[in-house]
């Protein structure tokens, strides 16, 4: 699971723009796709080959009252199953009252804190920093996040603080991981148990799996499968159940450690805003996704034509995935939805040759050529594999800087298209010599 570092601090010390320094901006990704809520409190960022989730907890007021009801809110079921706190103040504004309670309060989660003071440019570091540790806890970081500064050796210290990525590999159980995803109610640990209930659920021990392993392995038709139990089907403790029922960061996590998302919509609901921005994360990751559209028993005819006029009009980008209706309940089409699981699996993790790359694209610059520029034709010479899960396919060529966002559609498409890719994403990159 890839580590989550959630960022706290009373509003306007700087936490969005920190969060925009710290994850690859999406904006670029969702500018252009209509429907697509453009969330800025989740994303993922990368520092060397470490990759982590940052979550912006949004301004949390100090004041106590406020505070109470908000212990309850996801502001603090992210601050309690982040792996750090970053916890933000302000140089300019100096220490404040508000800066004390939400200190308390973080102490007393006993998460790993990192103490960091933003806005230090103008002034000298250890000037800004001092007041600031009178909140006890440690040596303040000091950073300009509006300039970037200072956020590469914090970062650097946040991972070398977390467990490195192998022992995080420990205790998964062979097969391809599946994420159930969806709102609360969907039919997210029905479903999940009713496919438990159906197919043989297998035993694995191994160091590092517990028994509140979120893991649940199975086996259909001869195929290994891992749940990943985002909905709490295994939880020991009933306790907390309504707050953490749902829980973004469990369902963040878990989308980046699966193979395939199964996104559950519910056909009574239509597409809420917080569908759409779980699909902007989905999308951001490059996870391979079947959708499966829920409780679909006992709906009007013309109730399941509105539901698929919505998913066409609201979610045109993601036209790569494969769409069930299904009903948890009663497990119609439940069957179905393995097929393209195991499709879109094979599709993500399939290993494209150079050869057939470079000639597929030849064929498709063959057949629709890209755009003059400046009186120069970009060429586009070869392709190769870049990665998996999902496919990356690069290209290189010259003046590839030029290729407007429509050719780069229409290489996705073809390459899509002809290599037979079903159910995942494909990235081109281009890149040039020139
Ligand atoms: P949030 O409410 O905690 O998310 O704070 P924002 O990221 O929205 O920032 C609040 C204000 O502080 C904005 O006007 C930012 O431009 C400004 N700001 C953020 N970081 C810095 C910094 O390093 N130096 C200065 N001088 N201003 C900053
Ligand atoms: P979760 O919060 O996503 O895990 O949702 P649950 O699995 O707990 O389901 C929430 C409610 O929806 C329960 O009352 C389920 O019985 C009901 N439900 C789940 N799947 C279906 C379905 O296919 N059809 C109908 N009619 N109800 C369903």
């Amino acid at each position: 699971m890839q580590p989550v570092i959630a960022l706290v601090g009373r509003p306007n010390v700087g936490k969005s723009t920190l969060f925009n320094k710290l994850t690859r901006s999406r904006d670029a990704l969702v500018a252009d796709q209509p429907g697509l809520t453009r969330d800025r409190q989740f994303g993922e960022g990368k520092l060397g080959d470490k990759p982590y989730i940052v979550v912006d907890t949004g301004g949390l007021s100090g004041e106590d009252a406020e505070l109470d009801s908000l212990m309850a809110s996801q502001s603090w079921l992210a601050v309690e199953q982040a792996d750090i706190v970053l916890f933000m103040v302000d140089a300019r504004a100096g220490l404040l009252p508000d800066d004390h309670a939400i200190a308390e309060r973080l102490r007393q989660s006993g998460k790993t804190l990192f103490l960091v003071v933003n806005k230090v440019d103008g002034t000298e570091a250890a000037l800004a920093t001092a007041e600031f540790h009178a909140l006890g806890l440690g040596e303040p970081y000091a950073i300009a996040a509006s300039q970037g500064r200072g956020i590469k050796p914090l970062m650097e210290q946040v991972l070398a603080a977390l467990p490195d990525a192998d022992a995080r590999e420990e205790g998964v159980p062979p097969g391809i991981k599946v994420a159930i995803i969806g709102r609360p109610n969907v039919g997210k640990s029905t479903l999940a148990n009713r496919i438990l209930g159906e197919e043989r659920v297998l035993a694995y021990d191994s160091p590092g799996t517990t028994r509140d392993s979120i893991y649940l392995p199975f086996e259909r038709d001869g195929q290994h499968y891992v749940l990943i139990d985002t909905a709490g089907v295994r939880r020991r403790s009933r306790v907390k159940e309504t707050v953490e029922k749902f829980s973004v960061i469990k369902t963040l996590q878990a989308v980046k450690d699966a193979h395939v998302v199964l996104m559950l919509l519910d056909a009574h609901q239509g597409i809420s805003d917080q569908d759409a921005s779980l699909l902007g994360f989905v999308l951001e990751s490059g996870r391979a996704l079947v959708l499966g559209v829920n409780k679909w028993d006992g709906l009007e005819k013309d109730q399941r034509d509105w539901i698929r006029r919505e998913i066409d009009a609201k979610l045109p980008f993601l036209s790569f995935a494969e769409v069930h209706f299904i009903s948890a309940l009663h497990g119609t089409n439940v069957g179905h939805l393995f097929a393209s699981i195991t499709t879109a699996y094979e599709s993500a993790t399939r290993t494209l040759s150079t050869a057939s790359l470079t000639r597929l694209l030849q064929d498709l610059v063959e057949a629709h050529p890209p755009p003059m520029v400046r009186g120069r034709r970009i060429k586009l010479r070869f392709a190769h594999q870049g990665g998996q899960n999902p496919p990356v396919i690069i290209i290189h060529g010259n003046q590839t800087a030029s290729v407007p966002d429509s050719y780069r559609r229409y290489l996705i498409n073809g390459f899509q298209k002809h290599l037979g890719l079903e159910g995942t994403p494909v990235q081109v990159e281009l890149r040039s010599g020139d």
